[in-house]
């Protein structure tokens, strides 16, 4: 149930019960049922515009780039040279944005189910639908778990920036996804997805990191301070084909000149580091 009640809009979500978020609404700027979902977007008094899909905060204008720049970065700088990368959802645009920065990158392919996201993106959400200029992006409207089922060895990186397992996005939660994603994968690849938080959904971490590990030999729980997300954070399983691979320890590090120019705001190689660093009730408990 979401009410906006007294230009005052509240998520609320059966995976959260019992608390809510809310911000103030200066002007509803899109609100309507697509094929797949509600599509919501708001102009607010403190977060900027806001992206809802079902009623579910997909990403603020005050806090997005927290959540793009982690996700895309992390797998991107553990890979040795990430020149072709597949993203699953990110119908805003933000994560193309990101991933297109990165100076290995040359090849970019994106599979979003709901084209009435971009669409609204687009309009709406330029400083993340942006990322859909890129020279380097190939954009596919489809469903990314029936994408996977045919193609092989193709990637390096696979980013999967999902909305939460309803909906459309059950599929990309459940373990043949990741059997897929692997499939996919050129040798010495890495999957980067969208996994929750610790604090609200720990059972889905818990059973999106053991499909993880069940396929890839070496994987790994990452998080990111996002204050409008549910909890404040969320949180990101990575696999990889080498063994050996180190994920707190990126191989590329960006120099401050590097990160002014790609307009870094949040990532930077000791967020890298950190974002493993979990606290003592986690911590061997995902080991
Ligand atoms: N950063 C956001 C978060 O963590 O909540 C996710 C943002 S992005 C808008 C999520 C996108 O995943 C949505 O646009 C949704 O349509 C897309 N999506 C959901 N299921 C999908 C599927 N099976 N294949 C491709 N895209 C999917």
């Amino acid at each position: 149930m979401n009410k906006l009640n007294d230009n005052w809009f509240s998520e609320s979500c059966t995976m959260w019960p019992g608390a809510t978020f809310s911000f103030e609404v200066k002007e509803v700027l899109h609100d309507e049922q697509s094929e797949y979902q509600k599509v919501q977007v708001f102009n607010t008094t403190s977060l900027g515009r806001v992206l809802v899909l079902d009623g579910i905060i997909q990403c603020t204008e005050k806090d997005e780039f927290s959540y793009q720049e982690t996700i895309s970065f992390l797998p991107l700088c553990c890979h040795k040279n990430p020149e072709k990368v597949l993203i699953v959802g990110g119908g805003d645009g933000g994560v193309a944005r990101e991933v297109s920065k990165h100076p290995q990158v040359k090849e970019i392919v994106q599979v979003e189910i709901d084209e009435k996201v971009i669409e609204v993106s687009k309009k709406y959400l330029p400083f993340m639908a942006v990322g859909f200029q890129s020279k380097k992006l190939t954009l596919h409207v489809g469903d990314g778990f029936k994408y996977l089922q045919d193609h092989r060895e193709e990637f390096d990186v696979i980013i999967t920036d999902s909305s939460d397992p309803i909906g459309p996005a059950v599929s990309l939660f459940e373990e043949n996804y990741f059997t897929l994603m692997k499939r996919s994968l050129r040798p010495g690849g890495i999957v980067c997805s969208q996994a929750g938080t610790i604090w609200n959904d720990l059972g889905l971490v818990t059973s999106t990191l053991d499909y993880c590990k069940k396929q890839f030999p070496a994987a790994s729980y990452a998080y990111a301070s996002v204050p409008t997300y549910p909890s404040g954070q969320i949180g990101f399983v990575l696999g990889s084909l080498d063994k050996d691979i180190i994920f707190d320890t990126p191989k590329l590090v960006f120099t401050r000149d590097q990160e002014i120019e790609m307009k870094l705001r949040y990532y930077n190689s000791d967020i890298h580091k950190a974002a493993f660093v979990l606290p003592t009730h986690v911590k061997y408990l995902l080991s």
